[in-house]
């Protein structure tokens, strides 16, 4: 219990060997051989009986006859030959990118998937169920400090729940790493650790389920199959947890960044939209079917058509139907709450299948009109209004208004942009929905005992590398930062503050309508926009600013951020279309009027009148900055290991390439320049007293003086420690792998 998995078994593949003290690195080639073919004097069925306790704790590996022996002869190895380090500050040549991943890649052929660098915890994708999420495996990290048991994203969880507790400071996850690396799983793992092992409040029983169906709802509707990605999240997630004095949770609240609203209307080869289309063709009832108007083929609609891939091998549509229904209940919607939400779901459907015709004086119409009942039966508007929006538009010139017919494209261009508007809008009342059902309890927050917060950000890969974001403070700075070069052309822009990368898109996108005309000169003049606000910036350059900060060639379509681990260039074609939401205004007029709830809710007449969209649509970066830098920070980093989405198999290019843009060596670096290793007196006495006769079996006087005679005994030299009030430091950590070592010959 108080050794580490990879300790025990280094403790049980000497005790096999009959001898306590040879380590396996001093032993020969010639001396294995000699002793794989006698078995080193151990009987036959000793041997089998090591091998099968081997055999389960090393899950997952085929073991034959022959692999018998091999076994035998890995077991004169010491642990750390066969399965890496735990912690990479105990890697002996650290500043080698070399030693680092092939640490890594022993580890996840031992399905050791998660290692530290200090305290941020580094988890490489397994593509299968280990069996290392029990309410078992729980227990064991309660509690437990980060270096006597094996890395695990409940020993993260679990020192970010005491540090909250004791420290009685508001703490933050962030969950770094490209899309398929493991982050929405690992951050369901952590509220997975909350909702079972903390104390529940007796005003808010239902919290921690209620926290975990919130999971699948949020991914019926956020996540989709990309190519890389079965269950690919489209949209950033920000989550609070909220505890009461007794740690028990109480509160949740979701905040929620760019859904990629382009995918309702587009799907690129072998990827899908938003799953819930799929779970409700393919799981719904047939009543309910046919009351939405709806076929069960998913390629009877254009807007799932474009990917080609209706079905998935990895995921049960009809299933996820049903865990989503209940999930939905569960969070406290209503039936009718839910039939309105599928009124809509349907309706974008519809609305993909929406057809129109140009006629002899160009004037364009729609030619589904049959179907357009359906439509605006679900949409609960009117139906004339509706098919006057889509094709013409209207303007407010000199006081007056005018009204103009669309083109055949800018017909397609306002309907693909109203299933934008519509899956997106409700996207973001399904998430204040959510947070209604979390929310902290007036009477908790005033009880005056206090709570404290544990924030998990799961944020995706996007157009950008969100990734470095958090912890790079030159990216920060340029993504924070009001640049020092603050011109900008028109007036709408000068109330922004903070202006940044992301502000840039949203202003850009969301509200310079007038300006907004798909196709490539909005691109550019995107990227204007950007080197206008961000041209100043020792980090941002383009083809234009390109002039001595760069050696390679770029573009005229590109930006690039040069960020710390390496250069990244980003493409701007196509970056406002895919982005662009913008509605006509008699399109939301007819929208704003309309009689399922959900919609009038979505689509305020302030909006119609105003030309503004309302403040609930934006969730800024700059404020989640804020509420990030208030809390103290602890970092997972996932790591892809192939791009083949399959198990065992460990790409040692891609890994190099996350290893460095995740800054990985950076970390490392930075952590060994420090005291590596810092433990309280009572647990370092407790773990290490055996080793020295006057500590053992136990130390009456003063901690600190117990803890100097023990490694003062070790031969400890004067620099590489230091004792503190409580704790000791110990600075490399080769003198605390000795220690181990000469614990482990102990045993
Ligand atoms: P990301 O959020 O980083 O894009 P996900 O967390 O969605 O990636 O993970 C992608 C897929 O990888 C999951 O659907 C799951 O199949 C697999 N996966 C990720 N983490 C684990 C894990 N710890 N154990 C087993 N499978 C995992
Ligand atoms: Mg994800």
């Amino acid at each position: 219990r108080d050794l580490g998995d990879e300790r025990l078994q280094s403790a049980s593949a000497l005790s096999s060997q009959g001898s306590q003290t040879e380590r396996g690195k001093d032993v020969t080639k010639a001396e294995r051989e000699r002793r794989s073919a006698s078995l080193g004097g151990t009987t036959r069925s000793e041997v089998f009986q090591q091998q099968q306790q081997d055999r389960m704790r090393y899950q997952g590996r085929e073991v034959d006859i022959e692999g018998r022996v091999r076994l035998v002869m890995e077991s004169t190895l010491t642990a750390r030959d066969r399965v890496g380090v735990q912690d990479f500050v105990l890697l002996e040549n650290y500043n080698s990118e070399a030693a680092f991943i092939e640490n890594l890649r022993r580890r996840f052929g031992e399905n050791l998937i998660y290692t530290y660098i200090g305290s941020v915890l580094v988890s490489v994708n397994p593509y299968k169920e280990l069996e290392i999420y029990s309410k078992q495996q729980m227990e064991r990290y309660r509690g437990v400090s980060f270096y006597e048991i094996s890395p695990h994203i409940y020993a993260l969880s679990d020192n970010t729940y005491r540090a909250m507790r004791t420290e009685r400071k508001d703490q933050c996850i962030l969950i770094s790493g490209e899309s398929g690396a493991g982050k929405t799983e690992a951050s369901k793992k952590i509220l997975l650790y909350y909702a079972v092992t903390c104390p529940t409040n007796d005003q808010m029983p239902a919290l921690g389920e209620r926290l975990l169906q919130s999971n699948p709802v949020l991914e019926a509707f956020g996540n989709a199959k990309t190519f890389r990605n079965d269950n690919s999240s489209r949209f950033g997630k920000y989550m609070d947890v909220q505890f009461d004095f007794r740690g028990a949770p109480v509160g949740g609240h979701i905040l929620n960044y760019l859904l990629e609203k382009s995918r309702v209307i587009h799907q690129n080869h072998g990827e899908r939209n938003f799953h819930i289309f799929y779970q409700l063709l393919d799981g719904g009832e047939d009543d309910l079917l046919t009351a939405l108007g709806l076929e069960r083929n998913p390629q009877s609609y254009q807007y799932l058509v474009k990917g080609n891939c209706p079905r998935l091998s990895s995921v049960s549509d009809k299933n996820n139907w049903k865990v989503v229904m209940k999930a939905l209940s569960v969070i406290g919607f209503t039936e009718e709450e839910v039939q309105k939400l599928l009124n809509i779901i349907a309706s974008v459907l519809h609305l993909g299948n929406t057809q129109f015709g140009e006629g002899e004086e160009g004037e364009t119409y729609i030619t589904t009109e049959t179907k357009i009942t359906n439509l605006t039966k679900l949409l609960g508007v009117d139906g004339s209004a509706l098919g006057e929006a889509l094709t013409h538009k209207k303007l407010t010139a000199k006081g007056e208004e005018m009204i103009t017919p669309l083109s055949f494209e800018q017909a397609v261009s306002a309907r693909d942009a109203l299933a934008k508007a519509v899956y997106g809008r409700t996207f973001t009342w399904l998430v204040e929905k959510i947070n209604q059902s979390l929310a902290l309890k007036e009477e908790i927050y005033h009880s005056g005992k206090g709570c404290s917060v544990i924030g998990l950000l799961d944020i995706y890969g996007f157009e950008w590398e969100t990734v470095q974001y958090f912890d790079n403070k030159i990216i920060c700075d340029l993504i924070e930062e009001k640049p020092q070069r603050h011109h900008l052309h028109s007036g709408t822009y000068n109330n922004f503050i903070g202006l940044s990368v992301y502000d840039v898109v949203s202003v850009t996108v969301g509200e310079d309508e007038e300006c907004l005309r798909p196709g490539e000169t909005c691109d550019v003049s995107f990227l204007e926009k950007m080197e206008d606000t961000l041209g100043g910036h020792p980090h941002f350059v383009t083809h234009k600013l390109a002039n001595g900060k760069t050696r390679r060639v770029m573009s005229r379509e590109e930006f690039r951020l040069l960020h710390y681990a390496g250069e990244v260039n980003y493409n701007v074609n196509g970056f406002l279309d895919k982005n662009n939401d913008l509605l006509n205004r008699n399109l939301k007029e007819v929208m704003c009027q309309s009689d399922n709830q959900i919609l009038s809710h979505c689509f305020r007449k302030e909006e119609a009148i105003d030309q503004k969209r309302p403040e609930m649509f934006k969730n800024s970066l700059t404020k989640l900055m804020e509420i990030l830098m208030s809390k103290e920070p602890s970092y997972v980093r996932c790591i892809k290991p192939n791009d083949a989405k399959q198990p065992g198999r460990f790409d040692e290019v891609l890994v190099r390439h996350q290893v460095k843009y995740l800054g990985l060596m950076e970390n490392l670096r930075v952590r060994r320049a420090g005291f590596a290793y810092r433990r309280r007196f009572e647990a370092f006495l407790q773990r290490y007293k055996p080793l020295c006769p006057e500590t053992w079996p136990n130390w009456h006087g003063r901690l600190s003086d117990g803890v100097s005679t023990l490694v003062n005994h070790l031969g400890y030299k004067a620099e590489e420690y230091k004792l503190g009030r409580s704790k000791i430091f110990i600075r490399f950590p080769k003198t605390l792998f000795n220690t181990e070592d000469a614990l482990e010959a102990k045993k």
